[in-house]
């Protein structure tokens, strides 16, 4: 089976490789077709959340993805991805724009400033030491719902979580030389 990677827009192109990397065939998601192929993974890549998610609502995907998601289907969602899973965006974030919504978590978007908002930290990211982690106006995640466990923070942030078969990060590992996040995805 191969793992899907969202398509429409963003940085899909660098997962794709990371996942080669690991032996892992992959299928692109571009249009509701595709949601027939046959894939047991799913990969949410950064980019721009809002054009993502007006994309995947208007190329009849959001409930498909939203079904197979809810169903437990593993999935990595990385920045964009992120807030496309997050359940409730804070307030001032929150525009109405189609999101799937799956994961219990609060998202806050462009949350370290619109253009000075990109930087690299290296931290433990669920039990695993120095991981890289390049931000690129980035969201962080600003609250959870029990039954999430976090998995990483920085500056007291939390960045990284995990919800049943969904792995939400608010920084990019597809663009760093580290394959160990997109190893623990795979053993989801
Ligand atoms: N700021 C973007 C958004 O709100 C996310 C940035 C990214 O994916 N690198 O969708």
């Amino acid at each position: 089976m191969a793992c899907a990677v969202l398509a429409v827009q963003g940085a899909f192109i660098e997962h794709e490789q990371r996942l080669h990397e690991l032996g892992e065939d992959c299928v692109e998601l571009r249009q509701a077709a595709d949601l027939a192929r046959p894939f047991d993974r799913l990969v949410l890549p950064g980019g721009e959340s809002t054009v993502q998610g007006k994309l995947l609502e208007e190329l009849g995907m959001l409930e498909g993805l939203r079904a197979r998601i809810e169903d437990g289907m593993p999935t990595l969602a990385t920045c964009a991805g992120l807030i496309l899973l997050a359940r409730n965006l804070a307030a001032h974030d929150d525009r109405g724009t189609p999101r799937l919504g799956t994961m219990n978590i609060t998202a806050e978007r462009n949350a370290y400033g619109r253009q000075l908002g990109s930087f690299h930290a290296q931290t433990e990211c669920a039990g695993m030491p120095d991981v890289p982690m390049t931000f690129i106006r980035a969201p962080y995640i600003a609250k959870v719902e029990p039954s999430v466990e976090v998995l990483s923070r920085v500056d007291g942030r939390i960045v990284a979580a995990r919800e049943d078969s969904q792995l939400a990060v608010a920084f990019h590992p597809e663009l760093d030389d580290d394959l160990r996040m997109h190893q623990l995805f795979l053993q989801m």
